[in-house]
């Protein structure tokens, strides 16, 4: 085996999930299950770099934090929901490592975050314990997806020190069209939903980045991403590997018929 193949099989595979509603923290469903089962396909990580759907924010920033909070970012949820704690540790050591990598993208810590619902509604199911310190990195809202993708390249290199990225958004989320769709007891899934989520996988699988980058801003991709906030994460996946790096599909289907739960692992 030469050393790049060498380097290659150590490195940490990448994971983006779709995480779909709150619910899926509390819930035992096929969603839920399929989470729990993700820890297994990979070996443990040293820690955890997680890029949240719902950290959308004016910068590039890193959790500073040695104990992150548990953020409960929803409303009009049981109360069950927001009694949950993910009470994992932070590590402030790891994080200012990472903030010299951004150095060159403004990547700045700040102790003003914690855990949102992204990052902890799945792990509370891939590693229960919550020993595995986690740190979160901010989706600069002012950046076009060249600069996105530009600063997940740079995050590669952390794969090689046991750090597990994942993504957490989901490839197909117009919220209007699913609780539409949720409040008519209808869950079917649109044409558009299946179109784009049929794109993205293509996309993905032959590892076509500019046709990638280029999907949120066609007819479907509007309609499934009204917004950028849960799109980004998979650019930060994806961007964190090397073109031809093999893919999976462990979850797929739509929640609230909308939804996709595609999720995907990089590199394994
Ligand atoms: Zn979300």
């Amino acid at each position: 085996m030469s050393q790049l193949e060498t380097k290659l099989t150590e490195r940490m595979p990448v994971i983006f999930v779709g995480h779909g509603s709150p619910l899926n923290a509390i819930e035992n469903n096929q969603w839920s299950r399929g989470f729990a089962k993700l820890a297994a396909k990979t070996r443990k990580p040293k820690a955890i770099l997680a890029i949240s759907a719902h950290w959308y924010i004016e910068g590039t920033f890193l959790t500073g934090n040695s104990s992150p909070k548990t953020i409960h970012d929803f409303w009009g949820f049981p109360d069950a929901l927001y009694k949950i704690e993910y009470p994992a540790p932070g590590s402030p050591e790891i994080a200012e490592k990472i903030e010299e990598i951004l150095a060159s993208k403004k990547g700045m810590l700040t102790l003003d975050w914690g855990l949102d619902h992204g990052t902890w509604s799945i792990l509370k199911w891939m590693y229960p314990a919550a020993d595995i310190p986690v740190i979160q990195l901010s989706i600069n809202k002012y950046l076009n997806e060249e600069q996105h993708l530009s600063i997940a390249k740079s995050l590669q290199a952390l794969r090689d020190q046991e750090i597990l990225i994942l993504g957490s958004g989901n490839i197909v989320h117009n919220l209007k069209d699913a609780f539409d769709q949720k409040r008519a007891g209808s869950e079917k899934t649109p044409d558009w939903a299946k179109r784009f989520d049929e794109a993205v996988t293509h996309k993905l699988e032959n590892y076509q980045t500019n046709s990638l980058l280029t999907l949120s801003s066609t007819h479907d991709g509007k309609v499934a991403h009204p917004t950028e906030d849960h799109w980004l994460p998979l650019i930060y996946a994806y961007g964190s590997v090397e073109e031809g790096e093999s893919i999976e599909f462990p979850i797929e289907g739509f929640d609230w018929g909308s939804l996709s739960m595609r999720t995907v692992i990089f590199g394994n």
